[in-house]
C-alpha cells in the first residue's frame, strides 16, 4: 500500500467501492473502446506489412539526411494508416502548432483567406494567425485574411454565417476536431466529412485543413479518409505512442503535404532532407503502440465522466458519449476545485509528483493556465495530464493515460485531495 492510501485508508475504500460500480456501469463503453483499438491495432500493423517495416529503418540519417529510407516509409506508413496521398512524419516539427502553422502557411498566399467553421481555434493558433501589422510574421501580417464563424449555442456549425463569411477570397476552411479548451462536443469524423461535403458543395475550390490533435485512432476512420485535403497533429499526442520524443505529423493529398514541407525546411527542397538522427525506431515503435495506448486513455476519460458525473459534477462528454478525442472536461465553477483537481493529478504521476502545480501564463495562452504533467517526454499529452486555464467556469480539461489503472489511479487521487480539501463529500461505504 502506498502512503496515498494508507493515510485515507477509509475514504480510499470509499473510492475503490465507488470505481467498481462505475466500472460495471460503463462496461459497454469500454467493450466499444477495445474493439476500435483493436481494429486499429490491426489496420496499423497491416500498413507496416505493406511496406515491409524493417530493422534498418530505424537506423536514422545524419546530415542532411538524403534517401534515408526509413524516414520515407515512415511517411508511407503514415500515409496509408490514414488514407491519404501522402504524409510527412518529422522530428523537426518542434510542437503541434509549428506543424499546424507550416500546413496553413503552406496552403495560403497574401490576398487569400482561412475561415475557421468551427469556432476561435485552439489557443497557440491565435498568434499563428496574428494581427495584420503586428511585425510577427504571422499570416495576417503575411497579407492572409482570415474569419471564424462561432458554433451556436447547441454545440452545431452555423451554416447561415458559414455561406455569408464564404468569400471569393477563401482558400482554406479550418476545422478543429477536438474541443480543445472549450465547452464544446468534439466533432466526429462522420461529422467532419458532413462539413467537408457541405462546404465543398458551396465552394468547390475550397482546401480543407483539419487539426486533428488529440483525434487519431479514437475512430475507426480519420478525416482524411472523408475528404479533408490536409490533416495535422502532434507526435507527443496521440500518433507517438507515448515513444516518440518529438515531432509532428501532416497527411493529405500530395500537393498538400509538399505544400507544408516546404514550409517546414525550404521550398524546392520540402521533405528530401533532414536528418531523423536517434528518432526513428521510436517514432515507428510508438505508432505501432498507440492503437492500444489511445485506447487505455479513453477508458480514462470515460472513467473520469463517469465518476465526476456520479459525484454531481457536470462532464463533457458525458461517459455515454461516442468519442473522437482523448479531453474530457469537467467543469467546477470555482478555480480552488479546478486547482485542487489538477495537484491531485500531478501526485499521481510517476514522473514529478513531488512538486505541486501553480497557475502560470504560459507562452501562446491568453490566461494563466495551470497544468499537471508528470510525464516522461515533456508535456507529453498521451500521457496522464490536466491542463486548466484560470478562467470562469473553471473547467479543467484531462487526457491521456499510458496505461488506464494510471488514469483510473489518478482520477481516484484528484479525489482524495478533493475530498480533503474539503471541496467533495463521500459517504463512507458501508460494508
Ligand atoms: C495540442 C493542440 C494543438 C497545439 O499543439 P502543441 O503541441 O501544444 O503546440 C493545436 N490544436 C489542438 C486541438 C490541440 O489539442
Amino acid at each position: 500500500m502506498s502512503n496515498i492510501q494508507q493515510e485515507n485508508g477509509e475514504l480510499w475504500e470509499s473510492l475503490l467501492q465507488l470505481a467498481e460500480e462505475e466500472e460495471d456501469r460503463v462496461h459497454e463503453a469500454f467493450r466499444s473502446i477495445d474493439r476500435t483499438a483493436e481494429r486499429n491495432q490491426w489496420k496499423v500493423i497491416e500498413a507496416f506489412k505493406r511496406h515491409k517495416v524493417s530493422d534498418y529503418h530505424f537506423a536514422g540519417s545524419t546530415g542532411y539526411g538524403y534517401n534515408d529510407r526509413g524516414r520515407e516509409v515512415l511517411d508511407m506508413v503514415y500515409a496509408d494508416v490514414f488514407g491519404a496521398e501522402a504524409a510527412l512524419v518529422r522530428p523537426h516539427f518542434a510542437s503541434g502548432t509549428h506543424t499546424i502553422s507550416c500546413a496553413l502557411f503552406g496552403l495560403l498566399r497574401p490576398g487569400d483567406e482561412l475561415l475557421y467553421i468551427t469556432g476561435k481555434p485552439y489557443d497557440t493558433l491565435h498568434k499563428v494567425i496574428g494581427k495584420p501589422g503586428d511585425g510577427k510574421g504571422s499570416l495576417q501580417d503575411w497579407g492572409v485574411g482570415y474569419n471564424e464563424v462561432a458554433l451556436l449555442p447547441d454545440g452545431g456549425l452555423d451554416w447561415a454565417g458559414i455561406e455569408a463569411a464564404l468569400t471569393e477570397r477563401t482558400k482554406v476552411i479550418g476545422i478543429q476536431r477536438s474541443r480543445g479548451y472549450d465547452w464544446r462536443s468534439s466533432f466526429t469524423v462522420q461529422q467532419i466529412g458532413d462539413m467537408i461535403h457541405r462546404v465543398k458543395s458551396l465552394k468547390p475550390d475550397v482546401q480543407v485543413f483539419v487539426d486533428n490533435c488529440y483525434g487519431e485512432f479514437t475512430e475507426l476512420t480519420e478525416p482524411t479518409q472523408v475528404g479533408a485535403d490536409l490533416i495535422a497533429g502532434s507526435l507527443i499526442k496521440n500518433p507517438g505512442g507515448g515513444l516518440a520524443e518529438t515531432g509532428g505529423y501532416v497527411a493529405g493529398t500530395q500537393k498538400a503535404v509538399e505544400a507544408a514541407s516546404y514550409r517546414l525546411t525550404a521550398p524546392g527542397i520540402g521533405g528530401e532532407v533532414g536528418a531523423m538522427l536517434g528518432t526513428m525506431r521510436s517514432m515507428y515503435q510508438g505508432l505501432f503502440l498507440s492503437p492500444h495506448l489511445v485506447g487505455q486513455a479513453l477508458k480514462g476519460s470515460v472513467f473520469a465522466a463517469a465518476m465526476f458525473e456520479r459525484l454531481g459534477f457536470e462532464s463533457k462528454p458525458h461517459w455515454r458519449e461516442p468519442r473522437t478525442d482523448l479531453i474530457q472536461a469537467v467543469r467546477f465553477g470555482q478555480a480552488d476545485h479546478l486547482i485542487a483537481f489538477v495537484q491531485g493529478i500531478q501526485e499521481a504521476a510517476a514522473v514529478d509528483a513531488h512538486v505541486v502545480p501553480e497557475p502560470w501564463d504560459m507562452p501562446g495562452y491568453e490566461n494563466p493556465v495551470i497544468m499537471a504533467a508528470g510525464t516522461f517526454i515533456q508535456g507529453g499529452s498521451l500521457e496522464l495530464s490536466a491542463d486548466a486555464p484560470i478562467r470562469d467556469p473553471y473547467i479543467a480539461y484531462m487526457q491521456g493515460g499510458l496505461t488506464y489503472a494510471h488514469a483510473k489511479y489518478g482520477v481516484l487521487i484528484a479525489l482524495t485531495n478533493l475530498v480533503k480539501k474539503g471541496l467533495v463529500v463521500i459517504k463512507p461505504h458501508i460494508t
